[in-house]
């Protein structure tokens, strides 16, 4: 944790942040087998491009860009006043511009928790097209109730026009994280990013099939789509620090071997409820399991998906 927050450091201008940060490593007590769960660290704020913040903290990640036109805010974190107000405060510290415009980089709670609040403001809040007929079906133990859809749809491309010299360009490359995803490029600043289709290593690769219509494939499809674009600095929906593209490049070369090694598995007959402890991933650094990849509706889907041709 601490390498983690000392390279962030480094690597970013931080405002705000520092006694926020002070207090997050003087309340990491050494681990204690029974101890009961550490408060999440608080939510924090640093410029990593000139007028683009990344804001950890409260849920997933969120992305901040400021214009003389108002300012573009990318996830509104956990459906609750706290972290709201948390958020608020944070983009108050760095800019008077008002919210204009949020975009959701998929519909899970953590990400689209505070929709309706924006909305009620006078926002604009974009998703991709699909996100409110998954929103229909979609219960969750991260939100009292269901966010607010997004008030604008978009398919596979929209470019955000912040004034002459600045936008957003939201991508969808298909079913991955979830069936909703939106990649958001700021050319301008080089800088991307990827909601959950990227999280920080160690953080095992999650898709989330069934009703909310996440891939694997198509996750290292967005992925690939996603490297092809130029930029240096990339936001993943969860983890502490902006990463390289080298980074992300690495991360998603273990993602093309964990694809061929499940293939493997199941092209040599494992029976699905041993696929998952068949894999061996430890050179990848990656123990997989847990809730994202052994229920037993997620393995189906998986070897639905991977058996195919
Ligand atoms: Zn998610």
């Amino acid at each position: 944790m601490k390498t983690q927050f000392a390279a962030a450091l480094a690597l970013t201008t931080l405002l705000m942040a520092s006694s926020a940060f002070a207090q997050a490593e003087s309340s990491a007590a050494p681990a204690a087998p029974a101890a009961p769960r550490a408060p999440p660290p608080p939510m924090t704020i640093m410029e990593v491009k000139p007028n683009l913040y990344f804001i950890v903290g409260g849920g997933g990640n969120s992305e901040l860009l400021v214009t003389p036109n108002g300012a573009l805010l990318v996830d509104t974190k956990n459906l609750n006043d706290k972290d709201y107000g948390d958020l608020m405060m944070l983009i108050g510290s760095v800019t008077k511009e008002p919210v204009k415009v949020v975009v959701d980089t998929h519909h899970h709670a953590d990400h689209s928790g505070n929709n309706e609040k924006f909305i009620a403001a006078g926002a604009k809040v974009i998703g991709q097209e699909n996100m409110p007929k998954i929103f229909e079906h979609y219960t969750t133990r991260l939100a009292p109730h269901t966010p607010a859809s997004p008030t604008t749809l978009y398919k596979k491309f929209l470019r955000v026009r912040m004034g002459r010299h600045t936008d957003a360009r939201l991508y969808h490359f298909g079913p991955g994280h979830t069936g909703a995803d939106t990649i958001v490029y700021f050319g301008k600043q080089k800088a991307i990013a990827f909601g959950d289709l990227l999280v920080e290593d160690p953080t095992v690769p999650n898709y989330d099939s069934g009703n909310a219509q996440g891939s694997l494939l198509g996750l290292q499809h967005s992925l690939a789509e996603g490297l092809k674009l130029r930029w240096d600095v990339a936001f993943p929906g969860h983890g502490g620090k902006p990463l390289t593209h080298a980074e992300v490049a690495a991360y998603k070369a273990k993602i093309d071997t964990l694809i061929s090694r499940i293939q493997a598995s199941i092209a040599a007959g494992t029976p699905k409820d041993k696929l998952i402890e068949s894999l061996d991933t430890a050179d990848l650094g990656w123990k997989i399991g847990g809730q994202f990849w052994a229920p037993p509706e997620r393995v189906d889907a998986l070897v639905a998906e991977l058996s195919k041709k």
